[in-house]
Order: structure tokens, then C-alpha cells, then sequence
């Protein structure tokens, strides 16, 4: 029998380290979340301060050049400002947010660490529409307003948030809905706004809301020759939860995901089987700060 090939993808180097420091607990319940976090789902903790104190010790050896932090909403998680000063003794930091629960103080402390630290902390904020009819349906009555207001106090505290927006339109829009975004945001205080246009991923929630991914949405060996797997987050980061390590932040919840309990056995190559990462492949650096307009329409692969 012919042997099968797998869509075998290497970690070239542990750029990126991950931290679900959130779990999957979160004030909001949004109908699109892709690990349906919620004030209820508990499935995965929160790590605590000196477990990601643990956790860059080992990854200073690794070489990782820089930390994110996720949830859920990693803001739930009493050690939060703790944890992100700790970390730019270490490396840069971003921390995804829905940016409904930011606190003065803790912004006051984060950007008096920012500015003794060699390192840059970023914030990326989830706003999914430029309105409240167009975000609350996906996020939550109110979320809208308590959203920008929580990007309002990050301008004032002096960051410059990524707005991050799941595209829960469709993509022919993209231009004029980022058009909105813009103005909005500009409106709002923030002159020199940054956003980033994610996919939706087919998974958790928002598997009830539109659509899962079917078995012919899977990448093959052969799709990923020529392939620049650079854009794949797996090819260079990892994810640290209370089970141990995972090899991404998409499929946390997928048994197989979880690669060992050091970053050191995490460190093998992974087989991107799941339908997820036709999504990671069609759209690619998914995960990534990168802020732009699109210079052109993603197209399938
Ligand atoms: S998408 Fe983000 S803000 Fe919404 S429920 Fe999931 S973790 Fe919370
Ligand atoms: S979901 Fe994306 S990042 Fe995760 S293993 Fe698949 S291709 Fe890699």
C-alpha cells in the first residue's frame, strides 16, 4: 500500500509563546467565539502568576522572541497586570482583550512598567462592527459602547491598540467596512487607528451560528509544497494552558493539540489536520499584529 503523506508542519524556531491565561472564562458571550468562552465555561483555568513566571524561565533558553497573552478574557484573571509586568522583563507582550473590563489603575501601572522596560506592550481590542447594530448582535447588548470606551482609555493611557474585527460580513465589504471602523474610531479620539480584518473560524460557537468545517476542508501534503509555512502561527509558536502545551491558540480544545508539559516536548513537528487549518492556509498570519487594509481580496487556496 502506498504510504499516506502527512501535512506535516516543523516549528522552526519558538518565536511566539502563548499563554491562555484567561482559560475560557469571559464576560461576554460572543455567538462567533471559536472556543466558546463564556461567564460559565471553565473547561480551561487560569494561569496563575507563577506559573507564567515558570513558563518564561524555561522559554528563555528556547530563545522566544516575544509573549501574547489570550482567554477568554485574560483582564478576569486577578494576576493580570502582575503577569504583563513580569513579562517585559522578559520580552515584548501583547494581550488580546474585549476591552469591556480595563480599570485606570491597571493601565496606569502597565504603561509606567512599559516605559522602564526595554519591551513594547501592545493591546489588541475586539470590536466585530463600527456600530452598535452592527457589533452588539455578534458581541453582546452594550458591548459596543463599553468596547470603544475601553479604547478610549487605552489612548489616554497612551498605547496604540490593534482593533482586531472578525469579519462577520461578507468579504466583498471589507473596504467600506474598514472605512466605518476608521471614522469611528477616529470620532472617538483615537487618530491614528490600527485594525486588523480576521476570518471567523468554524469552530465552537460559531459552528452553530453559520457553518463547521466539512471533511473535504483539509489541508494535504501536496497543498503544502511551495507553501510559505512561515505563515502558519504553528511553524513558530506555542500555547501554554493548565493542561500543559499546546501547539496553537485555535485548537486548544482538540485532544491532540496538546503536545506535552514543557515547552521542550512541545517542540515537535504537527500534522494540520483539523478543518481550522484550511483557515490558517487560506488567509495566513491569522495571529499576528500585523494591522493593514487588505492589499487585495484573499482568495481560496
Ligand atoms: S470572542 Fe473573545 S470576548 Fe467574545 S466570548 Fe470569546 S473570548 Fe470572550
Ligand atoms: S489551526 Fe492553524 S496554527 Fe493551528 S495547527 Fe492548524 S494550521 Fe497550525
Amino acid at each position: 500500500m502506498p504510504s499516506i503523506r502527512l501535512p506535516l508542519v516543523q516549528l522552526s524556531h519558538l518565536d511566539h509563546l502563548w499563554f491562555q491565561v484567561g482559560g475560557t472564562l469571559c464576560n461576554l458571550t460572543c455567538c462567533h467565539c471559536f472556543i466558546s468562552c463564556s461567564p460559565k465555561n471553565t473547561s480551561f483555568g487560569f494561569l496563575s502568576l507563577a506559573e507564567v513566571k515558570q513558563r518564561l524561565e524555561e522559554s528563555i533558553v528556547l530563545g522566544v522572541k516575544e509573549y501574547y497573552f489570550t482567554g477568554g478574557e485574560p483582564f478576569l484573571n486577578p494576576d493580570m497586570t502582575d503577569i504583563l509586568i513580569e513579562t517585559l522583563k522578559y520580552g515584548p507582550a501583547t494581550v488580546l482583550t474585549n476591552g469591556t473590563v480595563l480599570k485606570d489603575i491597571w493601565l496606569q501601572r502597565l504603561a509606567t512598567a512599559e516605559a522602564a522596560s526595554l519591551y513594547s506592550l501592545e493591546f489588541r481590542v475586539s470590536i466585530d462592527g463600527f456600530s452598535p447594530a452592527t457589533n452588539d448582535p455578534i458581541r453582546g447588548e452594550g458591548t459596543f459602547a463599553r468596547a470603544l470606551a475601553g479604547i478610549q482609555k487605552l489612548v489616554a493611557h497612551g498605547f496604540l491598540p490593534i482593533i482586531t474585527a472578525a469579519r462577520v460580513w461578507p468579504i466583498e465589504r471589507d473596504r467600506e467596512v474598514i472605512g466605518e471602523f476608521l471614522n469611528v474610531l477616529k470620532s472617538a479620539g483615537y487618530s491614528r487607528p490600527r485594525l486588523k480584518i480576521l476570518p471567523t473560524l468554524q469552530l465552537g460557537a460559531e459552528e452553530a451560528r453559520t457553518r463547521g468545517y466539512t471533511p473535504g476542508e483539509r489541508v494535504t501534503a501536496d497543498m503544502l509544497d511551495d507553501y510559505d509555512r512561515s505563515q502558519l502561527v504553528c511553524e513558530h509558536s506555542r500555547i501554554v494552558t493548565d493542561r500543559g502545551v499546546h501547539v496553537c491558540p485555535i485548537l486548544i480544545e482538540s485532544p491532540d493539540s496538546l503536545l506535552g508539559q514543557s515547552l521542550a516536548e512541545s517542540l515537535v513537528p504537527y500534522a494540520i489536520q483539523h478543518g481550522a487549518c484550511t483557515t490558517c492556509y487560506q488567509y495566513g498570519a491569522i495571529c499576528s499584529n500585523a494591522s493593514s487594509l487588505p492589499a487585495r481580496p484573499e482568495t481560496p487556496a
